[in-house]
This record gives C-alpha cells, structure tokens and sequence, in this order.
C-alpha cells in the first residue's frame, strides 16, 4: 500500500482549489458536497460555480495570483484544469507541507481522491493507488450495493448516545459488547428501517446497560430466497443476510455459487432433499431453526427460488411463529420466472396468453389428482415445478381434458446456471423433451407464448416441422 487512507477534517481549515473549467468545476462539486470551505483560484476568471443543491459548503473567489497566495492554515491544496500553473503551485505547497493533489498527475501529487461511498457518518473510500480509477468505481459500486441505505443514520444514532453510555458502562469491553448488541438486534434493524424514534424509546429503556450487554443475544431467523442459480440473481437483501449469517441451513437445490457469497466464518448445513433421497424432513429443519435461533444465532434459512413458492416457507414460519422465534422473509426469484427470462419466454402476453397458473406434480399420482380440467384455457400459460418424472402424466392429463396436443411446450433444466439446456416442442412430444435434457432441476412451460421464446426461433426447422408430423424434404 503507497497511499494510506485518512479522512480529512473539513472544518480545520480552506481548501485551495487551484483551476479552470469542466475539471475544477466537478472537484468544486464534490468539495461544496462535503461541505468544504474552498478557496478558489479560477485561473480563467470565470466563477459561475453550479453548486449541487445538497452543498453545505463555501466559495471565496480569489482573483490573486495563487503562487503567492498565502498559504497559512489551508489544508490541502487542489489542481484541477490548472495546466503549468498546477505543476508551480503543488511545488509551493510541497515546500510549505501542505498535501496537495494535482488532478491525473500522480508525480506531482503528495494525495490521491478515492471513489467514495456517502452514507452520512458512515463514508468508504476505495483506492487502487492511481491505477485504476474504474476499478474503483466499479468496487464502489458492490460495497453500495451491500451497504443498507439507512447506515449513516445508525451511526449517526450512536453518536448521539455514546458519551451517555460512557458515563454508564464504565468497563470498554462491556462497552464493546453492549453496542455489538445494539447494531445487530432490534435496536440497530429498527435504525435501518428507519424507525429511529421507536430505536430511541427502546434504547432509552434499557435499565441497565451493563446487564443488557452480558445478555445472550436474541436469535433470529431469515428465510432467503436463493433464486434460481445465478448468484448475480440474489436481491440486495438476500446478498446482506448471507453476508451477516452466523448459520446457514440450504437446500439441494442452492448453488455452489450461491452459498459462496455468504460470510466466510458462517457455518453451511445442508438440510438438503432430493427425488429419491430423504433428506432429514421438515419436521427436523424446523427444529434446526429454531435451537439455532434459541443459542442466539442469526440463522438464515436459504431456499431455492423464493421461498413461498412450492419451498415449504409457510410450514417453516408458522413453527418459527408456534416456537416464539423472530423470523423475516426474504423473497427470490422463483425458478419459473428464472427460466422464462432466460430463455425468453413471455409468460404473459397481450390478448395471447392472459393467466398464469404455476402448479406442481411430483410423483405420477399429484398429477392424476391435478384437476386439469381448469388448465385447458387457451390464454394460460401453465409453469409446472417438479414435473419431469411425471411429465408423461401431464401430457395425457391435459389432452385427456382437451387441451391441443400441438400446444406449444418447453422444458427449461438448470435455468440461469451454466449448464441451463432448454428444448421446445409441442404437448404431444412432452415426455421425449423432458429426457432430453439430461437432468434436473428442469420447469416446464405449456402455452402458446412457448413458440414466443429464443429456443422456439433458434429451433432446427427439422425439429420443429417433425412436432407437427411434417417431414421435412
Ligand atoms: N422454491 C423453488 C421451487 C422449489 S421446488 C422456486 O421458487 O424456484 C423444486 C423445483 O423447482 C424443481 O423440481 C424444478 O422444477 C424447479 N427448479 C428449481 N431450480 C431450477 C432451475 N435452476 N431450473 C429449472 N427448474 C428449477
């Protein structure tokens, strides 16, 4: 590391700002933001600073010559479009130990400008030496993205109670512990959610401080969507609780990739079931989360998809609900809604295809008990989950009830992940599709808007006109 990152106190002192044009003006910006008081030399004469609107600080014009500006108490000194006269004014401040930073000129800078993240109290600055400023941004862009937006904020609350809590938790340790608790339970969520005044009641509660510290934290449980592969899939929220979990219970169907975005000290459990294999049954995951939550961890149970939607979500909260654990849910994008992007597949379309209906059919005998006599509309598009053993019993539920043997259909395995395989055809040739595509996990789609999506266009001629009993010449 050459350049060490150190914050700057804007309130000590002016800051020069040496320069002309576009450049000086997008360092006045940033500077006005953050509230600076600037002293600025506009080489051109041209003054007409467009401040943000959000601009705490000052402009003093300076019309003098900034080589013999005097120099006493500014605390750094910018170049910024300042051509020959930035590289004379860095030596100037070079020789009176002033950092000064001359826009893109690494040689004659003794300070670098970071990418930064504002958050209020909270601020992140990414460097790269100089390298690249790219780089930098694109770093920037991750840590917002996992930062929540009310951050600023929950410092902010802190420092308004720390001098009070000081004086009442003498010893730093219990101190330590005391505010930990505070930023990871319901003081610190209620902060981010942006229920400071509910925060500040509960805070003011506390009767003693020490105590409320040495007490075993409350547990909780999240139920994350995991979405359907793709780890760039994953909602912001889903990102955040993966990266806070102490303990992790996933599902067969999350990706490696997936569970490689969580906090690296989190413990990983596989409460996994497959087609055939037992797994360790509800009953026992929801214990799992609940002596989880009751040791005090922050457990997230992680699920394929979203977790409402055929993800047994509902049988698990309304334990955690029956055991008096504290549970939010997190959704993700459902497998069917995976596939579709995916593969292009509108699931509704205008005057084509008007409802939607997911269903699933595990074993050959959900699918005789579908009553598919509802699915033979038309203008519904019919997402089947867990369907590939039974697929030959959807074929003959659906035609049996009359639904047209040439309805489109397509058989979507591993969607978003990078060995997705996607077939199309008709309802008539479901069963070949479906062994088609090798394994699962695979969602079918049944409908007219099928012949809508880029396997149907890329499609070999051949293929498609075989669907339709045509032989091809
Ligand atoms: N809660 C999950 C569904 C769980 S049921 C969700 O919302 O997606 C399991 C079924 O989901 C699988 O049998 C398969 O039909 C489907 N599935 C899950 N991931 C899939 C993927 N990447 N591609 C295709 N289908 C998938």
């Amino acid at each position: 590391m050459r350049f060490l990152p150190v914050f700057l106190d804007l309130q000590a002192g002016p800051i020069l700002l040496v320069g002309a044009g576009e450049l000086a003006q997008a360092k006045l910006r940033l500077l006005l933001a953050a509230g600076a008081r600037v002293r600025w030399h506009a080489l051109d004469g041209q003054y007409d600073a467009s401040s943000p609107d959000a601009a705490t600080g000052t402009i003093e014009q300076s019309d003098t010559d900034p080589l013999s500006a005097d120099l006493t108490n500014v605390i750094a000194v910018i170049c910024a479009g300042a051509g020959v006269t930035g590289h004379a004014m860095a030596a100037r401040a070079r020789a009176a130990g002033i950092p000064v930073n001359v826009m893109d000129e690494l040689a004659h800078s003794t300070f670098i400008f970071p990418a930064i993240v504002d958050r209020g109290d909270v601020v992140v600055a990414v460097g790269t030496g100089g390298a690249s400023p790219v780089v930098a941004r694109r770093v920037r862009e991750r840590i917002e993205a996992v930062l929540p937006a009310r951050i600023g904020d929950l410092a902010a609350f802190i420092g308004r109670w720390r001098t009070t809590i000081r004086e009442r938790v003498a010893d730093m340790p219990s101190r330590r512990r005391f505010w930990e608790r505070i930023v990871d339970g319901p003081i610190g969520a209620a902060v981010l959610a942006g229920r400071v005044n509910e925060a500040e009641q509960a805070l003011r509660a506390i009767a003693d401080p020490s105590d409320y510290a040495m007490r075993q934290a409350s547990g909780f449980v999240t139920l994350v969507g995991a979405g359907p592969g793709d780890p760039d899939l994953l909602t912001i929220k889903a990102l955040r609780a993966l990266q806070d979990a102490d303990v992790i219970f996933y599902d067969d169907l999350v990706s490696a990739e997936v569970l490689d975005r969580a906090r690296r000290d989190a413990a990983l459990v596989s409460v996994g079931r497959r087609v055939g294999k037992p797994g360790i049954g509800q009953d026992a995951v929801n214990r799992l989360l609940i002596e989880a939550a009751r040791k005090g961890q922050r457990a997230v149970r992680l699920k394929g998809g979203d977790p409402f939607i055929f993800g047994r979500g509902g049988e698990e909260v309304a334990a955690l609900r029956d055991a008096g654990v504290p549970y939010a849910v997190i959704p993700g994008i459902t497998a069917g809604l995976g596939a579709a992007a995916e593969s292009e597949v509108p699931l509704t379309f205008r005057r084509e295809a008007l409802r939607i209906t997911f269903l699933t059919a595990h074993k050959v005998r959900d699918a005789e008990a579908v009553d598919w006599s509802a699915l033979t509309d038309v203008k519904m598009t019919v997402v089947v989950y867990m369907g590939m053993t039974a697929a030959p019993a959807i074929r003959a539920g659906l035609l049996a009830a009359g639904r047209s043997p040439r309805t489109p259909v397509g058989v979507f395995a591993r969607a978003t992940r990078p060995d997705a395989k996607a077939v199309v055809g008709i309802l008539d040739n479901l069963p070949a599709l479906a062994a088609q595509v090798d394994k699962g996990p695979a969602i079918l789609v049944i409908g007219d808007v099928v012949a809508r999506s880029a396997p149907w266009r890329n499609a070999d001629l051949t293929q498609l006109l075989s669907n339709f009993g045509i032989a091809a010449e």
